[in-house]
């Protein structure tokens, strides 16, 4: 008896079981746990279904400070190119967000804000421009997104126009339709294996890859993805959650490293002698250190591309 014990207990002390235990938490601890705000699952529905027709491939290198410029796309066309309506207000009546503009161009302007504000946050050189004037018939006024996008791409940096595609069978799904003048980055190429992509010359060139800026269709308007938008319990969330995967691709991209958060403590785990638990405060607000040099030839290695719309847990990280 005592033997048997002894050896039980020798298995026990010895088991991985006790060791799986963290493992095991840190795998269900939100992959990408960087700073201190709010997420929610966002499915952004199918990608692009012209994604296997895929004809180009993002390699130009920017330096990791490229600026960049973030536009809404339908910013300075609404009586023009408005954007779609979206699935909620075109189909279930609701109201529009703001009246004067599609839905589709009320998020784009939202979601470019976000991605700038976090992109600074995150160490990008990254700016957000907003026409002002809804409706520019002169689409080489230099006021519109063409004009400041042209200018910002003819300097060096790269421009990226947010869109949300239409709902339904007019939607072709998440994706990036690349620049064409300036020729395709290494963003353009982490973009789209993130959300998806179109041939370059979809609809013979469209006006803005034209002038060396890139789109970026976040995901039809419609689903969950509208939902958590239009929510006001969500909405907050939503668009943390969306820029986050943005900024996130881009700064891969551009080898700009991220802060790491540490991931809370699982909490299955009894605190070990002389650790505070109150130590789960959370993290102090983003400190991001200066990108070291590039040097790494292997950005055609891409990080596994998701099946599914953004996720983010619904904590606070
Ligand atoms: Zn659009």
């Amino acid at each position: 008896m005592p033997s048997r014990f002894s050896l039980a207990l020798v298995l026990l002390l010895v088991s991985p079981v006790p060791l799986a235990q963290p493992l095991l938490a840190q795998e269900n601890a939100p992959s990408a746990p960087y700073g201190q705000f709010l997420k929610v699952r966002v499915n952004t529905g199918e990608r692009s279904r012209l994604t296997v027709k895929k004809n180009w491939l993002g390699t130009k290198r920017p330096s990791h400070t490229v600026p960049i410029l973030m536009l809404a796309g339908h910013a300075d066309s609404q009586r023009i190119s408005p954007g779609t309506r979206g699935y909620a207000v075109a189909v279930n009546g609701a109201p529009p967000m703001r009246p004067g503009m599609t839905d589709e161009t009320f998020w784009n302007l939202a979601t470019a804000r976000r991605i700038a504000e976090l992109g600074t946050q995150r160490g990008l050189e990254i700016r957000f421009y907003d026409p002002g004037v809804r409706t520019i018939h002169d689409g080489d006024d230099p006021r519109t997104n063409w004009s400041q996008g042209k200018r910002h791409v003819q300097a060096g940096g790269y421009a990226l126009e947010i869109h949300y595609d239409a709902y339904g069978r007019d939607g072709v799904g998440s994706g990036v339709i690349p620049r064409v003048y300036g020729g395709q980055t290494v963003i353009d190429e982490h973009l789209a294996q993130e959300f998806g992509s179109f041939p370059w010359d979809f609809r013979g060139v469209l006006g803005a890859p034209k002038r060396g800026i890139t789109i970026l269709e976040v995901g039809k308007l419609e689903g969950d993805l509208e939902n958590k938008l239009r929510d006001p319990a969500t909405r907050d969330a939503a668009l943390n959650t969306i820029a986050d995967r943005v900024v996130t691709t881009m700064a891969k991209a551009l080898g700009v490293p991220q802060p790491v958060v540490q991931a809370p403590s699982p909490p299955a785990l009894p605190p070990s002698p002389g650790t505070t638990v109150a130590n789960q405060k959370p993290p102090l607000p983003l400190q991001v250190s200066p990108p070291p040099p590039i040097h790494s030839p292997t950005s055609s290695t891409h990080r596994k591309t998701s099946t599914q719309g953004a996720t983010g847990a619904a904590t606070r990280l």
